[in-house]
């Protein structure tokens, strides 16, 4: 049976990546795979549209896809909108929907690229590690929350960090699974000496650590994690944390990978069907010029394949191709150096196409 794939481009550059993604899809279905695609609004988009940012419609869909495909959402022209119906409480909304309480993001670094990091080479250069983020708890989601007058009548804003047990062992589960397919190494990152959603955090990836007596596992706290990972990033295969903490390092990561518009991201539910995006916002910069670099959303499509479809034969497809292109010194203006020649988005999408049919 051919697999659904929903695609909701977003706002800005979102249409201008996602057509390059859809290049890919096409090449692949007229080989023969058996796929198939619709589209959706989320965001800005589907408020313009539909006066929600994850609508009614999109919602069916998107309960109704295997997978998800998604650009970017935001952007200057929704930023003064009631909290409610901004971009983000689109994408907020869709992944509480649909469970998607697994956030797997990649560092990898090009040998190509090395040269636009701010990192010395012999810190990146073979930098290969997964940062897995939980998605639907913590601060971001706890009750209560608010304003209110504290007791010397100051106004203060307030906020609560929790996680549950069953929360934090199905996270751990993802997080062992995928150090054994890589190599078979867990760093668990807390804040275990101060807090006390931290203390149950590490005592029960302890546990759950039981059943995958195969892989080391070690802890860290996170202010170490964040200077370590600088400092010598390559000591790390996968990283395990909490979403606020995970928000963070996945950020910090992401610079190790040279640009940003090179990481894809997949966030997971507890079967894998999953929603794949570039890591990237919208960059209302450089929208409607043709200047964005696509290849995040196209390694998010090789994400797709690897993790909700099974099919790591063409996700290693894709990483090729994208190496290829790399290697044969096609570059968006992201990832230039001075000097080197820079081609556009649909130049980029092409090139990778090409690249796939070698
Ligand atoms: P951004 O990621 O959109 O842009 C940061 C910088 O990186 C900009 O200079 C931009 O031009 C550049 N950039 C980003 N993607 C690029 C690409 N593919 N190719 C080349 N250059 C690229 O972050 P921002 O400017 O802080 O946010 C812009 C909007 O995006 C905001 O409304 C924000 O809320 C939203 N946003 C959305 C998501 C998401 O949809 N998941 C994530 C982050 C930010």
């Amino acid at each position: 049976m051919s697999k659904k794939i929903l695609i909701l481009p977003g706002d800005y550059i979102g249409t201008e990546i996602m057509a390059e993604a859809v290049k890919v899809l096409e090449l692949l279905k007229a080989e023969g795979e058996q796929i198939e695609w619709s589209f959706g609004h989320l965001g800005g988009a589907a408020y313009d549209a539909e006066g929600h940012p994850y609508p009614p419609s999109t919602q069916k869909a998107a309960r109704e896809a295997d997978a998800i495909l998604m650009g970017a959402v935001g952007g200057p022209k929704y930023d003064s909108l009631p909290r409610a119906v901004r971009p983000e409480q689109g994408i907020l909304g869709i992944r509480k929907d649909l469970g998607l309480f697994a956030n797997l993001r990649p560092a990898l670094a090009y040998e190509e690229l090395a040269a636009a990091s701010s990192f010395k080479p012999e810190v990146i250069a073979g930098l290969d590690l997964l940062i897995l983020r939980e998605l639907t708890g913590d601060i971001y989601f706890g009750q209560p929350r608010g304003r209110r007058q504290n007791a010397e009548g100051a106004e203060e804003g307030y906020d609560t960090m929790h996680y549950s047990r069953p929360e934090v062992e199905r996270i751990a589960h993802v997080a062992f699974q995928a150090a054994q397919k890589r190599n078979k190494r867990l760093c668990s990152v807390d804040k275990e000496n101060v807090l006390e959603t931290s203390r149950l955090w590490r005592e029960v990836v302890i546990e759950v650590g039981k059943q995958y007596p195969d892989v080391a596992l070690s802890h860290m706290y996170v202010d170490n994690a964040a200077m370590q990972l600088v400092k010598n990033p390559k000591q790390f295969d996968v990283i395990v944390t909490g979403n606020i903490f995970g928000d963070i390092l996945s950020d910090e990561a992401s610079m190790l990978a040279g640009s940003i518009g090179m990481l894809p991201s997949a966030s997971l539910d507890v079967n894998n069907k999953g929603l794949y995006e570039p890591i990237h916002g919208s960059a209302p910069d450089i929208a409607g010029q043709g200047k964005a670099n696509p290849l995040a959303t196209i390694l998010s499509v090789g994400m797709m394949f690897r993790y909700t479809f099974n099919r790591a034969d063409l996700a290693d497809r894709i990483d090729v191709a994208v190496k290829r292109v790399l290697r044969e010194g096609k570059r968006t203006g992201d990832i230039a150096q001075p000097g080197e020649k820079i081609i556009g988005t649909q130049e980029m999408g092409d090139a990778v196409v090409a690249a796939l049919k070698k």
